[in-house]
């Protein structure tokens, strides 16, 4: 990933010289070991942060609509002729390209608002499955070294194979590569096991009504209603989301098991036909909740009544906003 880095690093500078973007979001090496955080570069000479590895977790599209939409509710209060445009310039890799696209479909701003610095990705590290793997052992330095990462831990150094290690949603990712891109840095990834994608959900399908519910059940349970899946998912961009309304309320605030269950189904259903797969809601939850099982689902479902691919092309209308007279509704029934 060396020459990746070198690259991007270059192509930053660039936009920036060329003041063809105002700012860049990237990742930067972090102060915690196996976490390279969002960064934000306007100056030409900190493009040498920019770094791009395997523990860039987060999908950077949550800040490109953060800064645009609030650059536009600022710009409101300008007369027209003071008014200025904002471009962002984003590294993005595969799952990041598709949230970008979403927001595109769903005209939260315009192309020509991003500059795109395409990735190849292989995947990153999920910190739970290392911390499991080194039995809660305190990391203390960590690296990535061709297919493996090196952990330095009190109790010694480990080499671990980067593929044990990696976040669930990137084993069998289907879109590792950006989709759209101004400039693609390095060479396209390897492609991932795109075969497997649903074999989890293809097991959860097998179970009954009443075992998924429990499953479900279980899993929500654990919630704690910290809206950091909410916060981290590039798709849930409402300026009031439904959990916060209050006129009319539509939910409770507490720890309330029922309110938690609709809390967790309305956001599962918003993301039908726009969750990516980035795992980003699934890495900062605190409580482990496998939200996964469950967006998985839904997107199969997509897949299979609407043959449709979340966050595929900017030209195509989104799941939602297309009605087809032969689409299918024969899952629409009475509760008996
Ligand atoms: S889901 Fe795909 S594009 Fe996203 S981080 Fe994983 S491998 Fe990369
Ligand atoms: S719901 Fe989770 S996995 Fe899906 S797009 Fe949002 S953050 Fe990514
Ligand atoms: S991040 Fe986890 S604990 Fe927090 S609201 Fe989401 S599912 Fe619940």
């Amino acid at each position: 990933m060396e020459n990746v880095e070198t690259k991007l690093r270059e192509e930053a500078k660039k936009l920036l010289a060329e003041k063809k973007v105002d700012l860049i979001v990237g990742y930067e090496k972090g102060t915690l070991p196996l976490l390279a955080p969002p960064c934000f570069i306007t100056e030409l000479e900190d493009a040498e942060k920019l770094v791009w590895n395997a523990f860039c977790m987060q999908n950077l599209a949550k800040f490109v609509h953060d800064i645009l939409s609030q650059h536009r509710e600022s710009q409101k209060r300008l007369k027209p002729a003071d008014r200025t445009k904002k471009t962002v310039g984003i590294v993005a890799r595969g799952c990041t390209t598709r949230s970008l696209v979403i927001h595109l479909q769903e005209k939260q701003y315009n192309r020509d608002d991003v500059v795109i610095l395409g990735v190849p990705c292989t995947g990153y590290v999920d910190r739970k499955k290392m911390d499991a793997l080194v039995a809660g052992e305190e990391i203390r330095e960590a690296s990535v070294a061709g297919d493996s990462v090196l952990v330095k831990t009190v109790g010694g150094e480990r080499k671990v194979p980067l593929k044990e290690v990696l976040a669930d949603n990137c084993p069998t990712c289907r879109f590792n590569n950006p989709l759209i891109s101004d400039v693609m840095i390095g060479e396209q990834a390897p492609a991932m096991d795109a075969a497997q994608e649903y074999a989890k959900v293809d097991e959860f399908e097998k179970l009954s009504p009443d075992e998924r519910w429990n499953y479900f059940t279980r899993e929500m349970d654990k919630c704690v209603r910290c809206y950091a899946c909410r916060n981290a998912c590039p798709s849930c961009y409402c300026k009031v989301c439904f959990v916060e309304q209050s006129q009319p309320r539509w939910v409770g605030i507490g720890e309330d098991r029922s309110d938690t269950q609709v809390f967790q189904i309305m956001r599962l259903y918003h993301m039908a036909g726009r969750c990516v797969d980035c795992g980003s809601c699934i890495a900062v939850c605190p409580m482990g909740v496998d939200l996964r099982r469950f967006l998985k689902k839904l997107d199969k479902d997509a897949l299979e009544l609407f043959k449709y691919r979340a966050g595929i092309s900017p030209d195509e209308l989104s799941m939602l906003g297309t009605f087809r007279e032969n689409d299918r509704e024969d899952f629409i029934f009475e509760p008996k």
